[in-house]
């Protein structure tokens, strides 16, 4: 029997993970196409974010992988085996998988360590009840073991939700939205909490988000959707330095787009000659500069501009800068940035690394 002082308390126990297969896995209702030509893989361990706008097929692929739905096309392999598919389903209960969802779901007429108890069904009731007062103490809510749901912060509930899903010890977590009901505070301290503990059970975590940031503080790679299907998977360095077209670069970061032509391989703009290359001559173009990658100097050097307003925001500070054959003002973010106010006349540079150029985007 587990035995409460034996077990390594603040840490999780490890548990074998899964590897996860989507082969052209697709989703409709009627005549509306939630997911299509999904094909991804997920490594045994890998800690993966879902992440795209709303709408775009995050939870419907959480529910496929879960078993709570049917793929209506293709078919997802675990450890090599079909488990949603045309040949095979496996129920849900028989998949190893664990599941958070964004409103923490607890029973409400069960206390927290009932909650925990409640993913430990299949053991004897004394084990049970050491095995979840171990997860309790591990997310860190040992005073709260009789605490009933309504009597929990949003962060508390979140973490007795994670205690019931990992003290299962799943091979694969499905988290949807885990943090989106939690302020700022609180959820960067769950969310640390969380990923420890996800990194100490070694369960393959899959986790749907909207935040940008969020996945990439998280992730191991981040599979970036829109409308239903895969735009790009990578790590957060990928996705942030190649995004694949220009929506998969406005979703990571705030970027200045300013239109162009391609000619010569190259393409002008009032701030610059740009490489474009892989586009032919002629090919309208949106040229996307990132606020981190302008510079301001004095008058008389680079590109003559005007500033039109200056933030201190913390780490940097955020310029609008007027510059001429510009409709709307350049947004800069600038570290340690020199004296200039609101009105001076200065001259501006931008560094071509900073600098994506894709092929205009339709409207
Ligand atoms: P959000 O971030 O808002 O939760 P999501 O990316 O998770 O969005 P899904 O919930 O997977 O998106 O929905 C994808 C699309 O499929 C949406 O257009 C949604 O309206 C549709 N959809 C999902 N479930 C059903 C259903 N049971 N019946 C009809 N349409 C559905």
């Amino acid at each position: 029997m587990a035995n409460v002082d034996t077990l390594p308390i603040g840490r999780a126990s490890a548990v074998i993970p899964s590897g996860l297969v989507f082969e052209g896995v697709g989703r409709r209702f009627g005549r509306k196409r939630a997911l299509h030509d999904v094909s991804f893989e997920i490594k045994p361990g890998e800690v993966l974010c879902l992440l795209g706008p709303s709408g775009c097929g995050k939870s419907t692929l959480l529910r496929l992988i879960a078993g709570i739905d049917e793929p209506t096309s293709g078919r997802i392999l675990m450890d090599g085996q079909e488990i949603s598919g045309p040949d095979r389903f496996v129920q849900p209960e028989m998949r190893g998988i664990g599941l958070v969802f964004q409103d923490y779901a607890l029973f409400p007429h069960l206390d927290a360590l009932d909650n925990v108890m409640f993913g430990l069904r299949e053991l004897p009731r004394p084990q049970r009840q050491e095995v979840a007062e171990v997860a309790l103490r591990r997310v860190g809510l040992s005073a709260f073991a009789d605490a009933f749901p309504d009597m929990l912060s949003g962060g508390e509930q979140q973490r007795v939700a994670l205690a019931r899903a990992v003290v299962a010890r799943p091979r694969v977590l499905l988290m949807d939205e885990p943090f989106s009901n939690l302020d700022k505070r609180m959820r960067d301290m769950v969310r640390e909490a969380t990923i420890t503990l996800l990194r100490e059970t070694g369960a393959t975590s899959v986790i749907v988000t909207h935040d940008p940031e969020e996945a990439m503080r998280i992730a191991d790679r981040i599979v970036l959707m829109r409308d239903g299907g895969i735009v790009q998977v990578g790590s957060a360095r990928e996705l942030y330095r190649n995004p694949a077209d220009l929506h998969a670069a406005r979703f990571f970061c705030e970027i200045n787009e300013l239109q162009g032509v391609v000619s010569k391989g190259r393409v002008a703009t009032p701030v610059g000659c740009f490489a474009a290359p892989e586009l032919e001559d002629g090919t309208e173009v949106a040229v996307c500069v990132r606020p981190q990658g302008i510079y301001i100097e004095g008058p008389g050097a680079g590109i003559p501009a005007r500033i039109l307003q200056r933030r201190f925001i913390g780490p940097v500070d955020h310029f609008e800068i007027a510059v001429g054959g510009m409709e709307v003002p350049l947004v800069a973010r600038i570290r340690n940035a020199p004296p200039f106010e609101r009105g001076m006349d200065i001259g501006l540079s931008v560094d071509p690394a900073e600098v994506l150029v894709f092929r205009a985007a339709r409207p």
